[in-house]
């Protein structure tokens, strides 16, 4: 089974958490603990790093950028210039590129790269090969567009290949309020989103406050996916959507990726108190949260998916549960691409909305064309309608394990029962939260 991960902080995992992610995160976690590192509040506690992707077959990742600008009164931590933080955010690129020249990378910025490399590992997962020396896929994405000194910034991203874009992360934003932040889209943030409609981008609406979400799906045209998302409904929270925001997403054929953070999954998580176990917060729970999408938009199990986790900054906050690299695909597994699906007919919207791009056109003479992985709004659709049935009997099944089903939702099945699977034979890896930042 090939698996996606929607959403790695890795590079900056890699420069300011000073870890090496060529090696298991176990190892990282010992080196940690033996130093007595106490700088970082999950010190010691790495989810994963190369070899463990390697070995959860997940050969494909969105990885991202991400350097926050804060203001002299914004408590929250971040940069003091925009200047800075973009160059925060270049030396992050050089990171991937250097593991890219070392062939732990490759950057996917076309239709045509990201077709090669999942067969690459396709094949050698059907073949039953070793997945350890495959390099593992990334496409840019920018969590919190704060970095961007101005909105015409985002072309020369373009170049050097970011192809999503989120515009908002915590608090207070340069071109979008987020989480725990309220605001409409100022002028600046209207602007990019504009360049991203121009350049071909895609949207990442994770971490949007109610505001700007609704103002950003107004004004924007591409594609739209939410990397790592759940339900306010179940967890109220203004990180969370709510079901109208869900609506809308499926409306526009978006993407939908769980997040497994505890304190998203379960409501009542006292943050630095609470402990998995004891909230109940296992990847049960994580089902609930898809499930309600579903409810929401009946066959919508195409639409959704786990982020495995926080991985770039260790489990702060995780259910309980396996958290090794092996379990990624349990924990992933509605990202995934079954080996040996046939060519077209990949079940799965991460990989189409990621993949429905036209060769880029990188050619700097002419601005106003589209450029990039140019991704027509209208063909973000997740492919031919599919058969609708119920997403209860769908969750139903996935538990119970039955055999009636169909190819997609037998993928859905087949992913949860092996999650639970997971679960019950796993070992907890549960710390208490320090506080959010997923
Ligand atoms: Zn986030």
């Amino acid at each position: 089974m090939f698996t996606v991960d929607a959403h790695l902080d890795l590079s900056m995992n890699a420069m300011e958490w000073n870890r090496d992610l060529r090696i298991p995160a176990a190892e990282l976690n010992a080196r940690e603990r033996a130093r007595g590192l106490t700088d970082k509040p999950d010190r010691g506690n790495a989810v994963v790093s190369f070899p463990d992707l390697r070995r959860g077959h997940v050969g494909l990742v969105v990885a991202t950028q991400i350097a926050r600008y804060v203001a002299p009164d914004n408590p929250l931590p971040g940069w003091a210039s925009p200047e800075q933080a973009w160059s925060q955010t270049q030396a992050q690129v050089q990171w991937y590129r250097t593991m890219e020249e070392a062939g732990e990378m490759v950057h996917v910025v076309d239709r045509a790269g990201l077709d090669a490399h999942v067969a690459r590992w396709l094949a050698v997962i059907a073949a039953g090969g070793d997945t350890s020396q495959l390099p593992i896929g990334y496409i840019l994405s920018l969590e919190g567009a704060d970095s961007l000194i101005t909105p015409a910034y985002l072309e020369r991203a373009h170049r050097y290949g970011l192809r999503a874009v989120g515009p908002a992360h915590y608090g207070p934003g340069r071109y979008a309020h987020g989480t725990e932040a309220s605001a409409s889209l100022n002028a600046a943030g209207r602007e990019l989103l504009g360049e991203m409609d121009r350049l071909g981008m895609i949207l990442d609406a994770t971490h949007l406050c109610d505001a700007a979400f609704w103002d950003a799906l107004e004004i924007f045209q591409g594609p739209v996916w939410a990397s790592h998302n759940n339900c306010r409904a179940l967890v109220d929270h203004n990180r969370q959507f709510s079901d109208e925001m869900i609506k809308s997403l499926v409306a526009r054929g978006g993407v939908i990726g769980g997040a497994l953070d505890a304190w998203m999954m379960v409501p009542g998580w006292v943050r630095g108190k609470s402990m998995p176990q004891g909230m109940n917060c296992n990847l049960e729970v994580m089902i609930d949260h898809l499930d309600h999408i579903c409810h929401l938009a009946l066959d919508a199990w195409r639409l959704v998916g786990f982020r495995p986790h926080r991985l770039g900054f260790g489990p702060a906050a995780p259910p309980a549960g396996p958290s090794s690299g092996e379990a990624l695909p349990h924990k992933a597994a509605a990202l995934a691409i079954p080996s040996g699906t046939p060519p077209g007919c990949e079940p799965l919207s991460w990989s189409r909305c990621a993949g429905r791009h036209e060769p880029p056109d990188l050619s700097p003479g002419d601005p106003a064309a589209p450029r990039g992985l140019a991704v027509p709004h209208a063909a973000t659709s997740v492919g031919a309608p599919t058969r609708r049935r119920s997403t209860r009997s769908c969750r139903s099944s996935l538990r119970a394990g039955s055999s009636r089903v169909t190819r997609r939702s037998g993928l859905c099945r087949d992913t949860l029962r092996t999650s639970s699977a997971a679960i019950s034979s796993a070992g907890s890896s549960a710390s208490a939260s320090p506080a959010p930042s997923a």
